[in-house]
């Protein structure tokens, strides 16, 4: 590990128990994770930033194992780096440490996998992708658009982290399955700047892998775009969405695209005793780590 992020560590991580099968070599690893637990802009209930901390308890309660891939998690070398220390209620100095982190673990050569934290989380991570991938598709499930210009004149918010991916003139190219909310502004600027498919995931997801492929790919989950009768532990649900295996399908879709990025974000369990969101999340995770 290099001398500037093992101080970065020092200073800015908390460590805990690390997610299933994760290996505490960070040099050897290709993938890395790490929590961004900030749930400071959200609109309706807090609580994403309990959302890392539960996907890596659940995750004792997955198989390394996945028939899906047949490939099992102690083959892949990947590493938790842990929760990003965000000083709670500060947006600006939040979005930066994510920012420095994530264009660190880049610059080493592997793939930031980002635990979130509420939506906005994803846009200095994409940012800082994004710097080292011009040509970046970006692939965002989501039951809303996120592309509101500012949310009560709060420009940085999680009902605008997309929208602000627009503000630079740079070439990435965005994507947006199983949207079913927003306002009829978003909805006119997504028909105008982003390749827009309402309602469904996997067969339109499945539709434009060839326009895809050989380009750099970042993947931005909220959890939300699945039916909160499958996924409730989240902040804003969104009744009409796609069901947890429909979620799975439409994942391993991307198995084969040049995956660059990743986050899952907007998991709040206090609203889901029974813990289905975060293993949900853990599941996905698992998948996106035996790519
Ligand atoms: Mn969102
Ligand atoms: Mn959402």
């Amino acid at each position: 590990m290099n001398n500037a992020i093992k101080s970065f560590f020092r200073e800015h991580m908390s460590v805990g128990a690390p997610f299933l099968g994760a290996s505490d070599d960070y040099a050897q690893a290709t993938k890395v994770i790490f929590g961004a637990p900030m749930d400071w802009t959200v609109s309706f209930r807090p609580g994403s930033r309990f959302g890392p901390g539960s996907v890596r308890d659940v995750s004792e309660g997955l198989e390394e194992y996945s028939p899906y891939q047949d490939k099992e998690l102690l083959s892949v070398p990947f590493f938790d780096a842990g929760n990003l220390l965000l000083p709670f209620g500060n947006v600006n100095r939040s979005l930066e440490l994510i920012k420095e982190f994530t264009t660190m673990v880049v610059r080493d050569g592997k793939i930031p996998i980002m635990l979130g934290g509420e939506h906005l989380v994803a846009w200095p991570a994409i940012e800082a992708v994004l710097a080292a991938n011009p040509d970046l598709v970006l692939i965002h499930l989501d039951a809303h658009t996120d592309l509101r210009d500012d949310y009560l004149g709060q420009q940085f918010s999680h009902a605008s982290v997309i929208r602000r991916l627009f503000d630079t003139d740079s070439a990435i190219r965005v994507y947006q399955f199983g949207i079913r909310s927003g306002e009829r502004d978003e909805w006119a600027f997504a028909r105008e700047r982003t390749k827009l498919f309402p309602f469904e995931v996997y067969e339109p997801l499945k539709s434009i892998l060839p326009e895809i492929q050989g380009s750099p790919v970042y993947l931005t989950l909220d959890i939300d775009v699945v039916d909160p009768a499958f996924a409730p532990g989240t902040g804003t649900p969104e009744p009409g969405g796609i069901t947890s295996s429909e979620l799975i399908k439409s994942i391993l879709l991307l198995k084969d695209v040049n995956l660059v990025g990743a986050d899952i974000v907007e998991v709040a369990p206090e609203y889901d005793l029974s813990r289905r969101t975060p293993f949900l999340a853990a599941k996905i995770l698992r998948e996106l780590l035996l790519f």
